[in-house]
């Protein structure tokens, strides 16, 4: 597909979704758009999100993520200039040998090679083999269609020449759990299908699979069903980690009204309000004793519109208990 394909397959899910953010064209290239430190009982987790091309699905109903990547397309040299400048960041530099775990992310795509290159990837291969000895988990996040698993044995083989052995994961977006949802209301583009056949590709090989989830992701749906919703996930992800063997985690992200989207729109109409997060914590009471394992989201990246996040000053103290529960998975903190 040709450059100017790829950039009107953007704007075109983005107008589908009534969007109206600009993306963020005036970043510098040669700097990632963003990096973070996350605590798990497994150890330190580096999330990294590079800025490419943005996503070319763009179309989900509340996401703006798009809007913090370059609407063109971000060369190689460019990435790989980002790559550089990751892992030379102090913070970084001092922590080398404590991550645990990387999870990489462009906000939409990293197996899709239109918009972060090849290049780019087998550079950045190279430099978590150098700098991070203890890497134990390497994450990518990206829609089920870009997963080639030739490609992934060869990023798996890759990850075996480093000094200790690194198991691959695939982070899938998969935001509500109701189909109607999810396809109709959210347009996510995603079957239980296709998610499926993913789980059994990649079982054999041992990867594990990470799936975000979105507590109240529409506005069509009522606090009591968005906290049955993530409850129906939670027992479908049981279910397949015990059929195929694999181990999963659910990454769960209460929803913000996102600045330039329609949930902005249903959220200024009042028809939308973020959930609370003793709805989070009810909500993920029920993974105790499943098989899996639960982090809870709790960053809106500031891209809520005022008002619109479920970051309420009122609740701080949940903040702190619902981060204690992602640094042990100690269901305690999670009671009212
Ligand atoms: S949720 Fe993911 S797939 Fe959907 S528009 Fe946002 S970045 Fe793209």
């Amino acid at each position: 597909m040709d450059q100017e394909s790829i950039y009107n397959q953007i704007l075109s899910g983005h107008r589908k979704a009534g969007k109206h953010y600009a993306f963020n064209d005036d970043h510098d290239p040669h700097r990632p758009a963003d990096f973070w430190f996350q605590h798990s009982p497994e150890g330190l987790i580096l999330f990294v999100v590079f800025f490419t091309q943005a996503c070319r699905w763009s179309r989900c109903l509340g996401c703006n993520l798009p809007g913090r990547m370059s609407s063109r397309h971000v060369s190689y040299k460019a990435i790989m200039a980002q790559i550089d400048n990751l892992f030379n960041q102090p913070e970084i530099v001092r922590q080398y040998a404590a991550i645990h775990k990387i999870i990489v992310s462009n906000n939409g795509s990293i197996l899709d090679q239109a918009t972060f290159s090849s290049t780019a990837f087998m550079y950045l291969m190279a430099k978590v083999n150098l700098h991070l000895p203890n890497l134990a988990v390497f994450a990518l996040e990206t829609r089920p269609e870009f997963v080639e698993f030739a490609e992934l044995e060869f990023i798996a083989r890759a990850l075996a020449e480093g000094d200790t052995p690194t198991e691959l994961e695939l982070a899938i977006g998969f935001e509500a759990f109701d189909e109607h949802v999810r396809n109709q209301f959210f347009d996510k583009g995603l079957s239980f299908e296709g998610f499926e056949k993913l789980v059994r590709l990649a079982a054999p090989y041992n990867y594990r699979i990470k799936t975000y989830f979105m507590q109240k992701p529409v506005p069509q749906m009522t606090d009591a069903e968005a906290v049955r919703d993530i409850e129906r996930a939670i027992d479908y992800l049981h279910g397949m980690a015990g059929r195929y063997g694999i181990r999963i985690n659910m990454h769960l992200n209460p929803t913000y009204a996102a600045r330039g989207t329609l949930l902005e729109e249903s959220f200024q109409k009042g028809q939308f309000t973020a959930p609370l997060l003793s709805d989070v914590a009810r909500a993920v009471r029920h993974a105790r004793d499943k098989a899996l394992s639960v982090f809870i989201g709790l960053s809106d990246e500031g891209l809520a519109v005022e008002g619109g996040s479920f970051l309420r000053p009122a609740d701080a103290q949940w903040v702190q208990r619902l981060e204690q529960f992602n640094r042990t998975q100690d269901y305690a903190f999670l009671e009212s």
